[in-house]
């Protein structure tokens, strides 16, 4: 089983340095009170494309050959991976298709177009999508870039932890939003092998917790129903690539509550000025909402915000009066 190593990690990040943002880890006092630790937010909501994911998608198609890049670029998410694809694919001169739903939001596929990129519909469900895409890369000759499942991809994910390396000495624990668990594995990787003193958690909702069960049975093992409001990890199962990553490196995972996830966005605005998706919120829901381990008390604790893409529906919803305490 091909696993990455940091190597592959720093290629990465001298790949991508010239295209993404070098985000800031802010330090936030307020809610460090609160928590009972001294909490910095690595602020991946301010990346370009307004998520880390550009991070694993310029890696992949900065690295190929311009002849195959050429033949054009496809992926199956209409989210924030569809985003970043189509945004590294026009920054490089190749054509980005983005297989979407049929009947999915009106909102993703505006903007997903305005990134430049053909839309083409089939299906509901994300197995349909990614075979419709994976038959396109056979008659097109194009490249597939997978959303998590991918070398080239986690080494990508993996620069995150490199600058939270650079930016912060004493960190006793970082805390990484998990859906298919690429930004996991790439962090994982890359700050375990600078220092495995230091705790990585992963941290998913409850009503998605496949990797969580996963860890705990040994092996992959899928969800059937998934529920949350963090539209970002809505995985039924974690990665066959990004899997074993996970249980060699990666030592507990936690759980929130959608009303931890909510709560814990409105406070990271109120207090920090910092607008995270639903998502971008899970990891520091965990820390605000008590579900850190008491061995982590008054120690350095890192949370990732990883993307900030949000509607204005949503915020409204975020910002009703239950989520406030
Ligand atoms: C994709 C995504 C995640 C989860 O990343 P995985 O690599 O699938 O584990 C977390 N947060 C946001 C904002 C995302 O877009």
């Amino acid at each position: 089983m091909p696993i990455i190593s940091n190597m592959e990690i720093f290629e990465a990040q001298n790949r991508i340095s010239g295209v993404i943002h070098r985000t800031p880890l802010c330090h936030s006092e307020s809610l460090g009170r609160m928590a009972g630790v001294e909490m910095f937010l690595k602020t991946e909501n301010l990346q370009k494309t307004g998520s880390f994911k550009i991070r694993g998608a310029a890696n992949k198609i900065l690295a190929l050959p311009r002849e195959e890049g050429a033949k054009g670029i496809i992926t199956a998410s209409s989210g924030n991976h569809g985003q970043a694809v189509t945004y590294a694919a026009r920054m490089c001169g190749y054509s980005a298709t983005v297989v979407m739903p049929k009947g999915g939001s009106r909102v993703k596929a505006d903007s997903i177009k305005e990134y430049g990129a053909e839309l083409l519909f089939c299906g509901s469900t994300s197995e349909e999508r990614i075979s419709y895409a994976r038959q396109l890369r056979a008659e097109r000759g194009a490249v597939y870039v997978p959303p998590y499942d991918d070398l080239m991809v986690m080494a990508g994910q993996g620069t995150v932890g490199l600058e939270i390396m650079d930016d912060l000495d004493g960190i006793a624990a970082v805390l990484v939003p998990t859906g298919g668990c690429g930004l996991i594995a790439g962090i994982a990787t890359a700050v375990k092998e600078l220092n495995p003193s230091i705790a990585v958690l992963g941290v998913e909702p409850e009503g998605s917790n496949s990797t969580g069960i996963s860890c705990r049975a040994g092996k992959r093992t899928a969800l059937n129903t998934i529920k949350t409001v963090a539209d970002g990890v809505r995985t039924t199962i974690p990665g066959e690539l990004t899997f074993p990553v996970v249980q060699r490196y990666v030592d507990d995972m936690l759980t929130v509550t959608d009303k931890d996830i909510l709560r814990a966005q409105y406070l990271i605005l109120e207090r920090c000025k910092i607008l995270a998706e639903p998502t971008g919120a899970v990891s520091a829901a965990a820390i605000l909402c008590g579900a850190l381990p008491e061995k982590f008390k008054g120690r350095r604790v890192v949370a990732i915000v990883s993307g900030g893409n949000v509607s204005m529906e949503q915020l409204r919803e975020s910002f009703d009066p239950p989520c406030r305490s």
